[in-house]
């Protein structure tokens, strides 16, 4: 008991940022509540410093306590009473859709959003909205991963085998990764990887803290990693490398890949790239010659206009040597945000219904429609992806207001000045998060919602396991969940006539009615459980199937790995030993060409410029950049270039400098390392205003998954003055 004879409270849970999903106990004595370390299976009691310093935002001066109005008088925002900020936005709604049409609201989610969250935004826009457009900042992680698993296996799960797989493969080719600041935990894997004697290789144009434990380093130019896999196939093919019957019997389209990388002679792919070729021969060797290898693609391979294609190459090249499906071997994406996975399963992707349904399947509608209890060609058709839904935002042919659940895009979208002057231009912006973030700043009603800490429900893991998160307290006072939020807009629009039948949950378990007079003084509670119980039943017989995933399910054991149609039957751990997700059960190859940057340097621009994330900081930086030993281990944004290139344009290590490119500038002091080319430049995204890296980087996007090329973009260097 503590001094005041109370019980300290403990709950075990999971750190509320990236997609490891680290075990710690949360425990409150008295008014102090502190993090521990948990043994669970990504993280066997691991944490980095940013899941050690999670509890400190709980508590934190800067949070939001009250709903805040922009007043028109004076065009600040003031404190204002929950009826109030509610009543603006359900008006504002409304006159916006009448005026405008339906498709002239949009909503805006995120990645760090519970599964029950991501499932009730979207069934919220579907039906309460009634808008076809609805996406999420998940767009920005790993949607070109997600699409070219789609295309080759026929299912999108970021790592199809238990994390602790990395630790057995002989060989790891990590592409574009780097664990060992983003995802430090997962860095024992690596090591014991490497101690039972494997081989790791790292693919990156910088010696990041990974590439620097790698047995090999492969040192591209931003945006030839594709012409690298094509290469890395190449040499297995003239080498012997290539299992012959396992691409006869298990998969489909080899004789056009074959044509492709016929071309891709290894002295060619050095010639753009700069891998030598003997590094060359070595990866395909070790890759080929193993019996257990993994290659592993992230955002440094993804975040491309061609983002998509280069990790089908990587893709092809597992394939084509036998690995996915195999006993510790295979492919697999490392997502990077909290949910990023469980995120992009249940319906706020603009092209998706619950269960990874595609939403223009007559037969995935139907279902769904009958689970939410409306007819289906009431649901809208589908969206745009989330930049071209934010860059069309105010503008004559695109929405008019904007709802934003856990997402900065301010800071975190590409082009970053041109979003902002978007927002900047609706009639209606909302934002509900905790903090006030930057694009909260910009917005004409907050709403302030609980941590990860003050309420329950699940998480689905880069392994595909779906985990619980519990509550250690209630939400404080003024506090509301995105849920009640929802639950709460959802009321208030039904009493205006919009959605009169329609409830946020249909189940036999506590509802969230909406009956039409339930607004004046009653207030919906929203039961997390009720909507997972509900999710259950929406993705039945989807592809990412949580029928047979229970709460108490979960409780019992480490966490449940989708598809899981049934509470009777073991989970899916490992997917493919038998069959792929494909209509026949055999994976696609599909050929891909190398292409140009969307922009390349120019005698104006003459430097590639790429994106990247720093240990002690996370995404937009809005909850980190406030943690006060975070922000003394990583206090501001940086640049990055080579001595070389510093000696060439006169630059001083810590000197500011200015990063120009055709979109915008940004400025920040001047690192100088010879981790880095001498023709690239790389700088932190989670800084805002002057240091906002995302205000130079390029909009072009995937042409499949609509994912931004962040990584590389043509910028030029110079001197800025001295604050
Ligand atoms: Fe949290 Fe990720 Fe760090 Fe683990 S690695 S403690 S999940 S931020």
């Amino acid at each position: 008991a503590t001094r005041t004879g109370q019980a300290p409270r403990e709950v075990t849970t999971h750190c509320p940022y990236c997609a490891l999903q680290c075990g710690m106990t949360l425990r409150q004595e008295e008014d102090r509540i502190s993090v521990l370390p948990r043994d669970f299976p990504t993280n066997r009691g691991g944490l980095c410093q940013k899941g050690w310093t999670s509890a400190e935002l709980l508590d934190h001066p800067d949070r939001l306590t009250t709903p805040l109005l922009r007043d028109p008088a004076t065009g600040r925002l003031q404190p204002a009473s929950w009826d109030a900020a509610l009543d603006r936005i359900a008006t504002g709604l409304g006159e916006v859709q009448r005026r405008h049409g339906r498709d002239a609201v949009a909503v805006f989610g995120g990645g760090g959003l519970t599964n029950e969250k991501a499932y009730a935004l979207g069934k919220f826009a579907r039906v309460a909205l009634r808008t076809r457009h609805i996406d999420y900042n998940g767009r920005f992680c790993m949607s070109s991963a997600a699409a070219a698993g789609m295309r080759a296996f026929g299912v999108d799960r970021g790592l199809p085998f238990p994390l602790a797989d990395l630790g057995r493969a002989d060989t790891l080719l990590l592409v574009g990764a780097n664990p060992a600041e983003t995802m430090p935990p997962l860095v024992r894997w690596l090591t014991e990887q490497r101690q039972r004697g494997g081989t790791l290789i790292v693919v990156d144009p910088r010696a990041t803290a990974t590439a620097r434990q790698a047995d090999l380093h492969l040192q591209p130019l931003p945006g030839t990693d594709l012409a690298v896999a094509n290469a890395l196939l190449h040499i297995a093919l003239t080498e012997g490398y290539v299992d012959g019957s396992y691409v006869a019997t298990r998969t489909s389209g080899f004789t056009d890949v074959l044509r492709t990388v016929a071309g891709w002679w290894p002295a060619r792919a050095e010639a753009l790239s700069g891998v030598p070729v003997a590094d060359l021969e070595a990866t395909a060797r070790a890759l080929g010659t193993a019996e257990r290898a993994i290659v592993l693609t992230a955002r440094g391979a993804e975040q491309h206009a061609k983002g998509v294609d280069t990790v089908t190459a990587f893709v092809n090249l597992a394939l084509a040597l036998g690995l996915p499906g195999r006993p510790g071997s295979g492919y697999g994406c490392l997502t990077g945000q909290g949910n990023g996975q469980g995120g992009r399963e249940h319906g706020q992707k603009a092209d998706q219904l619950p269960g990874y349904r595609k939403i223009d399947d007559p037969e995935a509608r139907a279902h769904v429609a009958e689970v939410w209890g409306v007819p289906a060609h009431e649901l809208p058709g589908a969206g745009v992806p989330a930049y071209q839904l934010l860059d069309s935002l105010g503008t004559t042919h695109g929405p008019r207001a904007l709802l934003v659940f856990g997402s900065n895009p301010v800071v975190s979208a590409p082009r970053a000045t041109r979003i902002e002057s978007r927002l900047r231009d609706l009639d209606l912006l909302v934002v509900a998060d905790f903090l006030l973030s930057e694009t909260a700043a910009l917005a004409d009603v907050v709403l302030p919602t609980a941590q990860w800490a003050e309420e329950d429900g699940t998480m689905t893991n880069l392994e595909g396991r779906v985990l619980r998160r519990r509550a250690l307290r209630p939400p404080p006072t003024g506090v509301r969940t995105d849920l009640a939020i929802l639950a709460d807009l959802t009321t208030r629009l039904a009493v205006k006539g919009r959605v009169p039948s329609y409830r946020l949950v249909h189940s036999k378990g506590p509802l969230l009615t909406s009956k039409p007079g339930a607004a004046a003084g009653e207030r919906p509670a929203a039961d997390p459980q009720a909507v997972f119980e509900e999710l259950r039943r929406a993705s039945a017989g989807g592809l990412a199937d949580y029928a047979g995933i229970s709460w108490d399910r979960i409780d019992e054991t480490d966490g449940v790995f989708w598809p899981c149609p049934r509470s009777d039957e073991p989970d899916s751990p490992r997917l493919f030993a038998d069959r792929f997700a494909t209509p026949d059960g055999l994976a696609r190859f599909h050929p891909v060409e190398h292409r140009p940057a969307a922009e390349e340097i120019c005698p104006e621009y003459p430097l590639h410029f790429t994106t990247g994330r720093v240990l002690a900081q996370y995404q937009s930086g809005t909850q980190t950049r406030r943690v006060a030993a975070l922000r003394r281990a990583a206090p501001e944004a940086f640049v990055e270039l080579h001595p070389d290139l510093a000696g060439r344009l006169g630059v001083a290590d810590g000197e500011p400098v200015r990063v120009v490119s055709r979109r915008g500038e940004f400025r920040a002091p001047a690192r100088l390392s010879p981790a880095i080319r001498p023709d690239t430049v790389f700088a932190p995204f989670h800084w805002a205003g002057a240091a906002r890296a995302n205000s130079v980087t390029n909009d072009a996007v995937d042409p499949i998954s609509g994912m931004p090329e962040f990584k590389i973009c043509a910028v030029r260097l110079e001197k800025a003055a001295q604050d």
